[in-house]
């Protein structure tokens, strides 16, 4: 047997840490995670490389059971929307597709590949100011729900219907104050001046579309239910509105996305678990102002949900390495992994919880975690309680779910694989590691530019 070399660290004074104290009392222990869903890190690792992106799909459908339960159970009729741009990995939609979500999407691109899945062309929500004419062609000629963002575009579909002889099945998005400031008023029409009650009655009574439902989307990493209690009266008093003046019941109200996940907000005073609101909440509200409301018992329209972030941020786990240690010109301790804000693109404005995925010491330290990339910015987490990792050891982020498998970006480095753990602990690669051919497949080399001397 060989032994390892000793490292030799130029020593620097520091304020000792082991005991930490913090203002909720003394530090957690640093549990090291050295599993998900019963895999090895380790064994990830050997087969699949690091960084790696890892899915569990045990926690997907029990998470979409969980809160499909909460608002099945407050209110009639409910159906969730999978928010394609939250994740679009195709085996991750299908896992909401069999459990029984329609597709909400928000891009042509989006919509194409909710159709290659396989969703029924009137089960996908097609929202987000930028729908082509093509698109919109295509999505009349589906049956699907297009919810109106501006005037062009109304203007522009009316146009198209009128030409095709068909009725666009249509709802507005509407945008509001909640209570939560700043408003998001660029994307729908607001209700409160009026423009909202407007574009209703220019869509009523052009003709040319079939009038469905209502939809919001008044934020994301919501922390006040009662913000979705507003929202869902004001289109409650909306849909009244259009059943007193046209006769018209709307069938669905969609109250859109922006249930938090259990993540830990940059800035904010408590930990994510402290700080977000138990579900049941949110569900109450919403269910309370549609069922209180003026709309008569049968006629209570469906209640859709777009949440993105809640569903999956959970599942989703980012493994990646040290790659060095060093002491930065203040004597605080920088770590440096195979992984920075390329990958896990929300570490922009969460604290994701990073732990070790080996056995550590009890020593902990406060450290700054770096990505690879050459750009000052690329920092995992401005500061951390770790115990001193050394190079080659492994290191999980934690729900890392959303977003970021779509947010990624190519700079210096390849996207790595994508790997989901099914329910029989059987891992499976998703999406491979994108490699220099896939990068030069989009290339193209003028012939004067082939050859060059040095
Ligand atoms: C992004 C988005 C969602 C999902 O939002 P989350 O905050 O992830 O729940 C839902 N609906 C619309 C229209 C969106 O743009």
């Amino acid at each position: 047997m060989t032994m390892e070399k000793k490292r030799y660290e130029r020593p620097v004074i520091q304020k000792l840490n082991s005991g930490l104290l913090n203002k909720f009392g003394s530090a957690t222990e640093i549990k090291p995670l050295t599993e998900i869903d019963g895999v090895p890190v380790k064994r990830l690792v050997a087969e699949y490389g690091s960084p790696l992106f890892v899915f569990s799909e045990r926690q997907i459908r029990e998470k979409y059971a969980e809160v499909h339960k909460i608002f099945t159970t407050r209110y009639p009729k409910v159906k969730f929307g999978w928010s394609y741009k939250t994740n679009y990995l195709n085996a991750i939609c299908n896992i909401f597709h069999q459990q029984g979500s329609w597709a909400e999407v928000v891009s042509g691109f989006e919509y194409e590949k909710a159709l290659q899945n396989g969703v029924p062309g009137n089960k996908i929500i097609f929202n987000g100011p930028d729908k082509t004419a093509a698109d919109l062609q295509k999505a009349m000629a589906n049956n699907s729900l297009i919810h109106l963002d501006h005037m062009d575009e109304f203007y522009l579909l009316n146009e198209l219907a009128a030409a095709g002889h068909k009725k666009p099945r249509v709802a507005i998005r509407v945008n509001m104050d909640t209570g939560v400031y700043p408003i998001w008023d660029r994307f729908g029409f607001n209700y409160e001046n009026g423009q909202a009650w407007s574009a209703i009655n220019k869509i009523m009574t052009s003709g040319n579309f079939t009038m469905v439902g209502l939809h919001c989307h008044i934020g994301t990493f919501m922390l006040a239910p009662s913000a979705y209690g507003i929202a869902a009266d004001k289109l409650a008093a909306l849909f009244v509105r259009i059943k007193n003046k046209f006769g018209h019941t709307l069938e669905y109200i969609d109250l859109g996305g922006g249930l938090p996940s259990p993540n830990n907000l940059k800035g904010a005073y408590l930990p994510g678990n402290d700080l977000v609101p138990p579900i049941e909440e949110f569900a109450d509200t919403i269910a309370n102002s549609l069922l209180n409301s003026d709309i008569a018992p049968n006629e209570l329209p469906l209640l859709i949900m777009e949440s993105g972030r809640l569903l999956i941020d959970e599942a989703g786990y980012l493994i990646g390495t040290v790659i060095a240690n060093k002491r930065l010109s203040t004597g605080r301790r920088a770590t440096i992994l195979d992984f920075g804000v390329n990958s896990l693109f929300t570490s922009f404005w969460y604290n994701h919880k990073i732990s070790p995925a080996q056995e550590v010491s009890n020593y902990k330290e406060d450290v700054e975690l770096f990505g690879p990339l050459c750009m000052n910015i690329d920092v995992v987490r401005e500061s951390v309680i770790l115990p001193p990792l050394n190079t080659g050891d492994r290191v999980v982020a934690q729900n890392v779910g959303a977003y970021n498998v779509t947010q990624w970006m190519q700079f210096i480095t390849m996207r790595p694989n994508v790997v989901l753990i099914d329910d029989q602990g059987k891992p499976h690669i998703i999406r491979r590691a994108e490699s220099l051919d896939t990068l030069n497949q989009m290339e193209e080399m003028p012939a004067h530019l082939k050859t060059f001397k040095l």
